[in-house]
């Protein structure tokens, strides 16, 4: 049954780009409402391996499976998008004009596509919805201050927010705490386990700070495969993970 397979499941990809290769024999399994850190030196294919499952990349070879039945190899981006897949760049792309309410209705509204925003009146269920992302990204008191006006860590979280208007099933969250203070960052780690309690995610993270408040399984990559897999403690006393980031 597809609700007993992993969320998420790459098995065996590769991907070169003029002849090298990215992702090398990548294999990956993220049961439903896991959070799952992604650690890893850079060039370790961490962006590449985003790109594959979010369809901006097709892989040359291997298994990409959603939601137990859907081969994301068969799939462009605007098609995945709409599977219940959402991405969070590391540079936050609010709309810095609008307000912060209005920036969670448009992302909102854009989930509905065109018929839907056609169609589209505010109401009961999406103000309750707007109401409970703006709690859980800690926005509420902002919630009618513009964009432009947040600091850099609460527009990260307004565009976390973006995505969780979309309902996803997949938050793929890139760097989250890049540029944030210690407090926004302690901030960040309650604020994805408190997602994670109904979402899977993963998270693409250098700061290992912040992946030991997470508190989950990570998989350090490394040459565009799984070097090491397990809690931060275990991968972090891994030699093969100490001779990537100290031996070179
Ligand atoms: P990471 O995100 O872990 O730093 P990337 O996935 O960005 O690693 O990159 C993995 C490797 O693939 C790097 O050596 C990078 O230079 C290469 N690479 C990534 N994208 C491309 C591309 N579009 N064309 C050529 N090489 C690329």
């Amino acid at each position: 049954r597809a609700e007993d397979r992993p969320l998420l499941y790459l098995n065996g990809v590769s991907v070169s780009f003029d002849g090298f290769r990215a992702i090398n024999n990548l294999s990956l399994y993220l049961e439903r409402g896991e959070m799952r850190a992604i650690i890893g030196p850079n060039g370790a294919g961490k962006t590449t391996m985003m790109d594959i499952i979010t369809g901006k990349t097709r892989p040359d070879s291997g298994e990409v499976f959603f939601d137990g039945t859907i081969d994301l190899t068969q799939h462009d981006e605007p098609a995945i998008a709409t599977f219940g897949i959402g991405r969070k760049f590391q540079k936050p792309t609010v709309f810095e004009s609008h307000t912060v309410e209005d920036n969670l209705l448009m992302a909102l509204q854009g989930s509905r596509g065109v018929l839907g925003q056609l169609f589209y009146r505010l109401n009961r269920d999406d103000a309750a919805k707007i109401s409970e992302i703006l709690e859980t990204t800690r926005l509420s008191a902002r919630r009618s201050d513009l964009a432009a006006n947040l600091s850099h860590g609460q527009k990260q979280w307004l565009e976390i927010g973006m995505l969780l208007a979309q309902n996803p099933k997949l938050l793929l969250v890139d760097e989250p705490v890049a540029g944030m203070t210690d407090a926004e960052t302690e901030e960040t780690a309650r604020l994805l386990k408190e997602i994670a309690q109904d979402h899977s995610v993963i998270v693409v993270e250098h700061d290992m700070h912040f992946v030991r408040e997470l508190g989950v399984k990570v998989s350090c990559l490394h040459e565009g495969s799984v070097l090491s897999e397990g809690s931060l403690d275990h991968v972090s006393k891994d030699p093969r993970v100490i001779e990537v980031y100290l031996g070179r």
